[in-house]
């Protein structure tokens, strides 16, 4: 590129100047490598109860015309894949919405107590059905964050609903409050079979489980945890994650 060196008062060589640009490309194509990633995976978890529901009206329009008894059950297993796509397509919609305000810190001057509370007696019903047991912990005063109410219940009831599916049946889930003054931390205690140390990086990973049947037969989606990240690097909040195999798992959230 020439210049007039006048223009940006640089040193000049032979009345010009030089300007030599360096961009380290390799952050680019990481990013491009993992968004390519994003998409086919999103792609194949679609395509999997898309297949399925393609085989049904087949078969309901064809040999199962006739049989009522054969309909009902199809009707049933069609209406559990569409809720399963509904509800990936929410995390989906929910990752693209947390991604475009990623750098603008919520302002909301947030309660936990109460807020914790709420997100316990919502996952009720579910702790019931696994025979789990929601105990929880809270300071007798206030203790408020700054922050956005929907997201960090979003970021409990993923943490909860966690601990209590992958937790152990019949066992109880802990639920511990403490902090003061701007501070606070979450405990999200269980005793389930607890997750081996090499995946414990890789679980805030998009579509990252480690076990995809289970994630699946569990009504996973593999972009709870991803959320929950995501939510927590807007609040400057920290998630660490202790694990021990055989005895549980402890998910701290840091504000
Ligand atoms: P999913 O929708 O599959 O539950 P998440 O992003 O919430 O996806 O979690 C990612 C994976 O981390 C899960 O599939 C599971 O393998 C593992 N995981 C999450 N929480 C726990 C836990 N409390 N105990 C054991 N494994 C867990």
């Amino acid at each position: 590129v020439r210049v007039a060196p006048a223009d940006i008062g640089g040193e000049t060589l032979g009345g010009r100047v030089f300007l030599l640009t360096y961009r380290d490309i390799s952050q680019t194509r990481r990013i491009d490598r993992m968004r390519s990633d994003f998409v086919a995976n999103a792609s194949h978890e679609l395509r999997t109860p898309l297949a399925s529901l393609r085989g049904f009206i087949e078969t309901l329009a064809g040999p199962a015309r006739n049989d009522l008894k054969a309909q009902e059950k199809f009707f049933g297993i069609m209406h559990e894949q569409v809720t399963r796509m509904s509800r990936l397509v929410d995390d989906l919609l929910s990752l693209s919405r947390l991604e475009l305000k990623s750098h603008i810190a919520p302002e909301d001057a947030v309660d936990l107590v109460p807020l914790l509370g709420h997100v316990r007696d919502s996952l009720q019903p579910l702790a019931s059905d696994l025979d789990v047991t929601i105990s929880l912990e809270v300071p007798e005063e206030p203790v408020f964050v700054q922050g956005d109410r929907d997201e960090l219940i979003e970021v409990f009831e993923n943490l909860i609903e966690n601990a209590c599916k992958y937790g152990q049946e019949g066992k109880k889930v802990d639920v511990r409050l403490t902090g003061s003054g701007g501070q606070a931390e979450v405990t999200v205690t269980d005793h389930g079979p607890g997750i081996p140390a090499e995946h414990v990086p890789r679980i805030t990973e998009r579509f990252y489980r480690v076990n995809v049947e289970a994630s699946r037969s569990k009504k996973g989606t593999g972009l709870g945890l991803a959320i929950v990240k995501h939510i927590l690097t807007r609040h400057r909040a920290r998630l660490l994650i202790h694990s021990e195999v055989g005895k549980g798992t402890v998910f701290t959230v840091r504000f």
